[in-house]
């Protein structure tokens, strides 16, 4: 499997600004995804015309949230099954900004996975304990309240395509250029890897790190076993 990087624009580029990206830089992305496998994740109203521009190209394209419901009078959402309807690959769940800011709780997040899997789009599931919760090493037993219910949650379905990729981002390494220690990184990792395979054996599972990733510390998070990608959020706006 190829190094993944998955870029989350977030709200940091307009529209004009993603297509501008795009443009600008298809020929350097086609390139970078011949010895790598690259998403981005554009706001909304970015991702069809991005999907057009890369339709003949390996470079995939990611949601950056879904609606939890499916259907219905749900103003300002976008349901999953529109965004396979465009093309989307993965959609991004439980982005801590979307835990924080929007308060959305591990129920939710279980809604917007299931409709994800029905849509056939892979979830990338974002998890990291706080700066209050790191400094108090509760990072095991928050990463464990987060992720257990959601993978236990997956296990009782039957989905089709069985595959996942868990994004850990500890909340203090997001926008800080903070990043966690090697050693650190290497346990917590090691950790993931084992409670996926206890939950989710016959699921191909992707760990990603992100948090301040950029080419400065790249070279080192790369060389870290079960680290198969990364999240990259401010740098990726900068080929
Ligand atoms: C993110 O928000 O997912 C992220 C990793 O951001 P940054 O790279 O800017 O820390």
């Amino acid at each position: 499997m190829k190094y993944l990087y998955i870029a989350n624009w977030k709200m940091n580029l307009s529209f004009n600004q993603s297509i501008d990206f795009c443009t600008k830089n298809k020929n350097a992305l086609q390139q970078l995804a011949q010895t790598a496998d690259i998403v981005l994740c554009p706001s909304f109203i970015a991702l069809a015309p991005i999907i057009n521009m890369f339709k003949d190209t390996p470079i995939t394209i990611g949601a950056q949230n879904c609606s939890e419901y499916a259907t219905g009078t749900y103003t300002g959402e976008i349901s999953a099954l529109s965004l396979t309807e465009i093309g989307i690959t993965y959609c991004i769940i439980g982005h801590s900004e979307r835990r924080v800011y929007y308060h959305e709780t591990t129920e939710n997040l279980i809604k917007k996975i299931y409709l994800s899997y029905a849509a056939n789009i892979i979830p990338i599931i974002c998890i990291g304990e706080s700066h209050h919760d790191f400094l108090n090493k509760k990072t095991f037993t928050v990463l464990a309240q987060q992720l257990e219910p959601i993978v236990l949650a997956i296990a009782e379905q039957q989905y089709h395509n069985k595959h996942i990729i868990i994004a850990y981002e500890p909340v203090w390494a997001i926008g800080t250029g903070i990043i966690p220690e090697q050693k650190q990184l290497i346990t917590i990792f090691g950790w993931l890897a084992e409670l996926m395979h206890q939950y989710l054996p016959d699921y191909t599972v992707q760990l990603v790190y992100g948090g301040s990733v950029n080419q400065n510390n790249i070279t080192e998070l790369k060389t870290i076993f079960h680290i198969i990608g990364c999240l990259i959020g401010n740098a990726s706006t900068d080929f």
